[in-house]
């Protein structure tokens, strides 16, 4: 096989023969635009290079030389010639590495094509200032010799001509390599190619391309191209610009250009470059030119394009294009509008959108521009998308309504909720990405910092140390849920929203997806979050977070603390109340769409008052004394509550507590029905273990529906069903599958009790399995699909096999994360569901993975 090509020649061969470079340069030949000509060495002959030891064998050599030959043909220039050919040689790898390998302009320049040239031009300052150029690129690129000393001689050599300078950079050379600067063209670009292919090998480019998960077998392309020159004269120069602007999306041309200048200096910085935009005024042919040029790119390749471009006397060429960068806010934009233009369709602007950048659209950002300057205190994990300014506030009774405060924990447990819903952002110096803070703060849509070690609060809980600094209850800081940034002080906040842009695409998704998308939401406000995203049922209601708002919390701690049944029959009644007022609020938001309502799940001493002052409140109330309700709290207290009296295991010691939640929904059901609104109602039992526990719990439910059935003299149909956790429950699903209407995989408990691992104390450990590549992800995070997903797979098949029909789907964090919602949609199951905040990324996901899907 060949292994260079001429622009002219390399059609159809694509990226990765040609490089990202290369494969475009001679696309925007085919397509007739103006490209300098040129030739590609291939990633083959790279790859044939390492194998000869890292030399350029015989046959490569020859076939420079023909493709020189054929290039100086086409150019109707040559290295010896009159008419000198100049070239620039470029690395181009198959993906794009950014600053990785560089670029040498000005090539085949020597000594008697430097005269020929002055002659042809009669403009030796700018011979000579391309010379010294290419010198000194050459002197860094292929030898490595620091740049420094080649721009200190340009310093201090006033008076001196430009001849002699080149003469002292030569000298630098032979200095540093103990070699004449090679003067012959041919030589020259052989060494440049070996360089550039070499660089391939060097520790930056190696790290980076294993930080990204690139081949190490693919290699890099070479493009040799003819210099065209933006510093030729005044009507000259040289630019980069993108189609569209790539912070906002805006429709209009975004970039810069500087005339009388040759490639790099619009980057280092020298002189400022003027806008594209003045370019309108300056150089208005070329500006419609180029803006046309942009056009038709983005058509033939249906994305936004970053071009760079060279002006040399009044004549425009084009260097490179690929797909531009953009913001996530920019990217929505783009992806809509495009289709909107007919340059792409739905499907196509779906993948195109990156769902794990999109949750900083509606979430806000730092404004990038304000960090400069600001003290980064220290680094956790990011918990929570978003951003947060705010007083510190050390704990929950510090955080005051109207005010803006961060909470800073070293955990949070559920008595934090109050003070964390009241709160702008929340910072945990213990627990991962998985635990109570970060979950909590996930399903309130705050921003979250997790597991900052660096955190040490004071024992007087009135300021904390963190890496040097001291900071006050009081004080003021930034918090960054992305990437788990703390900075001292006000960081500016860039809003985020749904825009329009976005709400259009998601409306598209519904079009390709076949996962149905609820939410998890325990309150009528998570209820309206998710239907403005678009969720489109619930999925999960844990009833106990109801509990723990305002006064509820004492008649539960009443009905726990309970001695006998009828003591703990009274305080039920009174939790009937109000739990009906907080189902039927709930189910008049949703509309008709289905409700999955979980019975209580944890264990009791969760709800517990955990002070003084509380449980002498609490005996007061129940007029005992502090001593009695104290004794039955130590009673309560469990070695390992995760695997303790939770669940399901609550109502088989305890049976009237899940008959009166059952109770609660059905009779909220039938008013809300009268009051005019349709429920479809699923009703979940927690932590089933086994069948004869899930039917003996059944029984009980059943029968007070009934009972409640006979009172109102009114049925409504139902679902009953159960959260398939625990290994156990899956490895005998066919046999739950009989008693249940579906399975709803409670994906972060299955986690823990199929590892073995408690998702709170894995903090301590996972990182470590994966910076040693034990572990690739954290399987909190991501679905372990061989191991988690086995059982998951085994118990859809047993559970199917029974009931053909059930209906499954998943309620653990797991839904709301794209790479386990492309699994979920590839078991086939019929819903996930996510946080309310993350139900815009489960619709996204769920939509990319059915178009994958169908594109096989
Ligand atoms: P990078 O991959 O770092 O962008 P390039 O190979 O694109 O490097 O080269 C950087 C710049 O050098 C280009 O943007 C362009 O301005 C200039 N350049 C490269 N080749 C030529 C050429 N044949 N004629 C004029 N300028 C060139
Ligand atoms: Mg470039
Ligand atoms: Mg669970």
């Amino acid at each position: 096989m060949k292994n260079i090509y001429l622009f002219s020649e390399g059609n159809g061969l694509g990226k990765l023969i040609l490089g990202g470079k290369g494969a475009n340069l001679v696309e925007m030949k085919r397509i007739g635009l103006p490209i300098p000509n040129g030739m590609v060495v291939t990633t083959t002959a790279c790859k044939n290079y390492f194998e000869s030891k890292n030399s350029l064998s015989r046959e490569m050599i020859e076939e420079i030389d023909v493709a020189i030959e054929k290039l100086q043909k086409e150019t109707k220039k040559s290295f010896e010639g009159e008419n000198s050919l100049l070239v620039s040689v470029r690395s181009g790898a198959p993906v794009s590495m950014p600053g990785m390998m560089d670029t040498i302009l000005n090539l085949g320049l020597n000594d008697i094509a430097v005269q020929r040239l002055i002659q042809k031009t009669k403009n030796e300052k700018f011979v000579y200032e391309i010379y010294l150029r290419f010198i000194e690129m050459f002197s860094e690129i292929v030898k490595g010799i620091p740049r420094e000393k080649f721009v200190k001689v340009k310093k201090f050599s006033n008076g001196k001509s430009e001849k002699e300078i080149v003469e002292i950079f030569k000298n630098i050379y032979w200095i540093e390599t103990g070699e004449f600067f090679p003067e012959n063209p041919k030589e020259q670009i052989k060494m440049a190619i070996e360089s550039i292919f070499n660089s391939w090998n060097n520790e930056r480019a190696k790290i980076y391309r294993q930080l990204q998960g690139i081949d190490e077998s693919m290699g890099t392309a070479v493009v040799i191209q003819e210099m065209v020159f933006g510093n030729y004269n005044e009507l000259s120069g040289t630019g980069v610009a993108f189609t569209r602007n790539p912070s906002t999306g805006e429709n209009l041309l975004f970039g810069e250009y500087l005339l009388e200048a040759q490639g790099e200096d619009i980057v280092a910085g020298i002189r400022t470059p003027n806008s594209i935009q003045s370019m309108r005024n300056q150089l208005p042919k070329i500006y419609d030119e180029f803006s046309e040029i942009g056009k038709l790119l983005e058509n033939h390749y249906g994305d936004m394009q970053d071009i760079e471009f060279t002006i040399e006397n009044g004549k425009l060429f084009i260097l490179q294009t690929r797909s531009g960068k953009r913001s996530p806010n920019a990217a929505v934009k783009i992806a809509v509008d495009m289709v909107k233009e007919g340059v792409i369709t739905k499907d196509k602007a779906i993948m195109m959108i990156d769902t794990e950048l999109l949750p900083q659209v509606f979430n806000g950002t730092f404004e990038e521009s304000d960090l400069a300057g600001k003290k980064l205190l220290g680094k956790g994990l990011p918990g929570s998308a978003g951003v947060a300014v705010g007083k510190v506030a050390l704990s929950t009774d510090m955080v005051k309504e109207g005010e803006s405060v961060i909470l800073v924990r070293v955990e949070t447990s559920p008595e934090d909720i109050k003070g964390m819903s009241l709160a702008k952002g929340i910072v945990t110096v213990k627990g991962g990405a998985t635990s109570h803070g970060a979950v909590v703060a996930r399903g309130m849509g705050k921003c979250c910092v997790t597991g900052c070690e660096s955190i040490k609060i004071d024992c007087s809980e009135k300021f904390f140390h963190i890496n040097g600094e001291k900071i006050y209850e009081g004080d003021i800081i930034s918090i960054n849920g992305y990437n788990g940034e703390i900075y001292k002080g006000e960081v500016k906040l860039k809003k985020g929203e749904i825009s329009e842009e976005l709400k259009e695409l998601l409306e598209w998704c519904k079009e390709f997806k076949k996962l149905e998308i609820r939410m998890n939401a325990d309150t009528p406000s998570d209820v309206l979050v998710g239907r403005e995203f678009g969720a489109e049922g619930i999925g999960l209601c844990r009833t106990e977070h109801m509990f723990f708002e305002d006064e509820k919390i004492w008649s539960v701690r009443e009905m726990i603390i309970a001695n006998t049944k009828e003591e703990r029959e009274k305080a039920l009644e009174k939790l009937l109340k109000l739990q009906k007022i907080d189902f039927k609020n709930m189910l008049h938001k949703m509309d008709g769409m289905p409700m999955n309502i979980r019975l209580l799940d944890p264990p009791f001493h969760e709800f517990l008052p955990k002070n003084e002052k509380d449980i002498n409140k609490l005996a007061q109330q129940l007029k005992k004394t502090s001593l009695e309700i104290g004794t039955r709290i130590k009673e309560l207290k469990e070695e390992n509550p995760m695997l303790g009296h939770r669940g399901c295991r609550l109502a088989i010691t305890f049976p009237e507590i899940y008959e009166m939640q059952a109770r609660a929904i059905i009779e909220s059901a039938i008013e809300c029905g009268y009051e005019g609104s349709s429920c479809e109602i699923e009703i979940m039992i927690p932590f089933i273990g086994g069948i004869s526990e899930f039917k003996y719990i059944k029984e009980g439910i059943l029968k007070e529906i009934e009972k409640v059935f006979k009172e109102k003299q009114k049925t409504i149909s139902y679902k009953l069903g159960t959260m398939m956790e625990l290994p156990r429950a899956c490895l005998i699903a066919n046999e739950i599958a009989e008693e249940s209407a579906f399975f709803s995989f409670g994906t972060n408990d299955l986690t823990q009790t199929t590892y073995g691992i408690s998702r709170d104390d894995s903090i301590k450990f996972i990182d470590h399995y994966k910076a040693k590549n034990i572990m690739k992800r954290d399987p909190f995070q991501s679905i372990d699909t061989r191991g988690v997903g086995k059982l998951i797979e085994l118990a859809k098949e047993l559970g199917q096999s029974v009931k053909p029909d059930i209906k499954i789907g998943v309620c653990g964090e797991h839904g709301g994360d794209p790479k386990s919602i492309e699994y979920f949609n590839e078991l086939g199951f019929s819903y996930v569901s996510c946080s309310p905040f993350r139900v815009p990324i489960a619709i996204v996901a769920a939509a990319q993975s059915a178009i994958q899907k169908r594109m096989g």
